[in-house]
């Protein structure tokens, strides 16, 4: 191959360093590189601003790069809402989830006063509430009576033997007025669910008061 001059070899060089270049070509620079200083300090001056397409790059990098913050923040955010979400459930679990506090003497008494009204004691250190019905009219056994519904619930939170969020100062039992008490004939404690008794009948009254625990009677 003959000796290609510079300014052939600098015409091509572009070309070359962005390797567009057939292999003859490429020998030819090549060869030419190796012996002539002008156009490797040429060669290297354009390889260098040719390096844009590595600047490129890194806005290339930057972006994936704030794509992925961007996912690491809702990746963050969501995991933020997720224990959110985990701390209401176990909350609600701890408070809400109601299971019936079951009849004890010791417990739960039933006490009538002076005036005729009665009032459910409760001896134990907390609770979550108390369910209660109004006096109920029932036929047991040929007679009609009033009677009252009722039970405690308490939760992981509140239960007899939990003091688990207040220091329990409180002096004798808990206590809590029987509504429309000097009607009321009975007090059965229990779970129930009057909607089945009178709205569904899917049970009689016999069948639910047999499940209850008779704690009062006049
Ligand atoms: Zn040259």
């Amino acid at each position: 191959m003959e000796k290609a001059s510079c300014a052939v070899i600098q015409d091509l060089l572009p070309l070359y360093v962005d390797q567009v270049v057939s292999e003859d070509t490429k020998k030819l620079v090549n060869q030419h590189l190796q012996t002539c200083r002008a156009c490797q300090k040429e060669y290297e001056q354009m390889s260098q601003t040719m390096s844009v397409p590595v600047e490129r790059d890194v806005k290339v990098f930057e972006k994936i790069n704030q794509k992925w913050n961007r996912k690491k923040v809702l990746l963050v955010a969501g995991s933020v809402f997720l224990t959110a979400l985990l701390c209401t459930a176990v909350f609600m679990y701890v408070f809400y989830f109601e299971k019936l506090i079951p009849y004890s003497e010791d417990l739960i008494v039933i006490e009538q006063q002076k005036d005729g009204k009665l009032i459910s004691n409760y001896y134990g250190k907390s609770h979550a509430g108390i369910h209660m019905t109004h006096p109920i009219e029932v036929e047991i056994n040929g007679e009609i009576k009033n009677i009252t519904l009722m039970n405690y619930v308490q939760t992981i939170g509140n239960s007899p033997t939990s003091n688990f969020l207040q220091k329990d100062e409180r002096i004798g039992p808990l206590t809590f007025q029987v509504p429309e008490s000097k009607s009321v004939d009975a007090v059965y404690y229990g779970h129930f669910d009057v909607e089945k008794v009178m709205l569904t009948q899917e049970q009689t009254w016999k069948e639910l008061l047999q499940e209850m625990t008779l704690i009062w009677e006049k």
